[in-house]
């Protein structure tokens, strides 16, 4: 990356600390793993939580995720296998399909459900909860829903292959930017020991996601295991080298909030008195008469 290249010193970030994903249930009894926020104790702010659903046995995710509420924070649903249709209390609908990506800023509430759109065959995404600041918390909830192919892929060297979902990445602009947690989103092929370096804002805490393989991490080469969140250390770049058997890892990065976080469910706010405004106002039916606008799709590349 020329980037890199004009810089003096370079600190590649190493392997902080490992999160083993654990088996759970959401929703009406969808099978997934949660690593990032599987307690509150593994947030990596501005990042609540990354659920990643995987199967091919429809009673694991048929039920799907029926009307539910959520307020304060935003959730990015991005499918590799399957579909899913969602739908919400403004009256929008969407159906997303292998590789989309759906961006949703609950803000101050949106109600909407997640179905899936088959009765066999593989189910796999992910799903993403990234916190707003105390002062957007309670804007206009908001979404787009993001094609496949209007996400740039980049090629790099020697098998290594990056889907820029947000943020910048080199020459390639996500459709998502612009956000105040400026979140760098991405999906990383990587083909038997190839390496993926790139710079990366030292402003930003940082993850990764081995859900193919495993990959070892920074400098020191740590091993990050299958099904592992890892949490990178702070520097200006990142480092992923993939196992003899390749690897495919989620990338994310974002400015963190440093603020308060209360937690009550799908409602995530900065004090009790926050939470208990947002329980009164979904019971009151305040959720679902609010307008939800749909973000265009900037142009990716
Ligand atoms: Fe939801």
């Amino acid at each position: 990356m020329p980037e890199a290249a004009q810089r003096p010193a370079v600190t590649t970030r190493s392997l902080q600390r490992s999160i083993n994903s654990v088996a759970t249930s959401d929703g009406a009894g969808v099978k997934l793993r949660r690593s990032i926020g599987a307690s509150p104790f593994l947030r990596h702010d501005p990042f609540l939580m990354l659920d990643e659903f995987y199967s091919d046995d429809p009673d694991d995710y048929i039920e799907g995720f029926p009307a539910h509420p959520h307020r304060g924070f935003e959730t990015v649903t991005y499918m590799l296998d399957g579909r899913m249709q969602h739908k919400d209390s403004g009256g929008n609908t969407g159906d997303l399909g292998p590789g989309d990506v759906q961006w949703m800023t609950a803000a101050r509430g949106i109600v909407h459900s997640e179905m899936p759109q088959q009765t066999e065959g593989r189910m796999r995404g992910f799903q993403l909860w990234i916190n707003l600041p105390a002062g957007e918390k309670m804007k206009p909830a908001a979404y787009c829903d993001i094609p496949s192919e209007r996400i740039p892929v980049m090629q790099f060297a020697a098998g290594v292959e990056v889907k820029v979902i947000a943020g910048v990445l080199g020459e390639a602009r996500g459709p998502i930017h612009g956000l105040s947690t400026d979140p760098r989103f991405y999906d990383v092929r990587l083909a038997p020991r190839a390496v993926f370096e790139a710079p990366l804002p030292p402003s930003h805490n940082a993850f990764l996601y081995a859900y193919e393989g495993e990959a070892r991490v920074g400098d020191a080469r740590s091993t990050l295991g299958h099904r592992s969140a890892g949490l990178l250390s702070e520097g200006d770049a990142v480092r992923i080298e993939a196992g003899d058997a390749g690897a495919r890892v989620l990338l994310l990065a974002g400015i963190p909030i440093g603020e308060p976080i209360v937690q009550y469910g799908p409602f995530v706010m900065n004090t009790r008195e926050e939470i208990e405004q947002a329980i009164a106002d979904y019971q009151s039916g305040r959720f679902a008469r609010d307008r939800v606008a749909r973000i265009p799709v900037a142009a990716g590349g």
